[in-house]
């Protein structure tokens, strides 16, 4: 049987790159998946495809910036397949900018997604993962940029050192309830996230990278697979970076 068998999980974000590959390893692993996005077409191909390898998944319209849009996510989850287990804090977006070039708005929208979005997860998502106790867990994706400085991303990274943060405070928080709560840092992961970019600025990428290569979106899944499985069980608080030995 699969590693997250009798585990029911809501994944923001779960219609494209690495929210994606986790809905469908997930997925392949026995859990029951409901998948919130904006991206109501991809999301719906992301449950056909799970769905078509005999999973089970559906989908809900999330705007993670909406509190009340989590709650309904999180009633439908609980609705749709019993109780919630499993909650994934994906969903992001990415934009250049330093000080100088970033604007009022622009830093408003970064946190309100990256940032707020989580906070709201982890807010309308607590009730039931205590009500689910031991065996719940939550895993948010920061990413590299959290850890580090950069000068010309200044509001992504903020955001994302607020993931980071979040986290640890959430896993002292819950730790009573029985649910874990982990954080991944990706590196650099091909999805569509990035943008079009050049061979240029790929070879100049890969060359950053010790590994030499990007990774696959399949290598975020694997380390959010182990820390929503029981197999994790004595692990909260972690940060684990997945990014081709980028950070060492
Ligand atoms: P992606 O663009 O392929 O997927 C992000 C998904 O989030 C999209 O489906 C998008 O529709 C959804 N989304 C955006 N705003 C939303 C909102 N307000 N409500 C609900 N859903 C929303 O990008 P990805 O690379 O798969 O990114 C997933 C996460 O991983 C993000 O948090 C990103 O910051 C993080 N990350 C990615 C990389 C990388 O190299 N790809 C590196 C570090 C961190």
């Amino acid at each position: 049987s699969g590693r997250l068998e009798g585990k029911v999980a809501l994944i923001s974000g779960g219609a494209s790159g690495l929210g994606e590959a986790q809905a469908v390893l997930y997925a392949r692993e026995g859990a029951k998946v409901l998948i919130g996005d904006l991206q109501e077409a991809l999301g719906a191909a992301v449950v056909a495809k799970i769905t078509d390898a005999c999973g089970e998944a559906a989908f809900t319209r999330l705007d993670v910036t909406d509190l009340g849009s989590w709650q309904a996510a999180v009633a439908l989850t609980v609705a749709t397949f019993g109780k919630l287990t499993t909650l994934v804090n994906n969903a992001g977006i990415f934009h250049p900018g330093g000080i100088q070039a970033e604007t009022p708005q622009g830093w408003d929208r970064m946190v309100a997604v990256n940032q707020t979005g989580v906070f709201y997860g982890m807010k309308a998502g607590a009730p039931e993962l205590a009500k689910a106790g031991k065996g719940a867990a939550i895993v948010n994706i920061s990413s590299l940029y959290g850890l580090i400085g950069s000068p010309d991303a200044i509001s992504y990274h903020a955001s994302k050192a607020a993931v980071r943060v979040m986290g640890k405070g959430a896993a002292l928080e819950f730790v009573k309830q029985g649910v874990r709560v982990n954080t991944i840092f990706p590196g650099q992961i091909r999805t569509p996230i990035l943008g079009d970019i050049t061979p240029e600025q790929d070879a100049a990428i890969k060359a950053s990278i010790p590994m030499g290569e990007v990774g696959d979106p399949m290598d975020i899944a694997h380390a959010s697979l182990f820390l929503a499985s029981d197999e994790a069980r004595y692990i909260t608080g972690a940060e684990l970076w997945v990014d081709g030995g980028w950070y060492a």
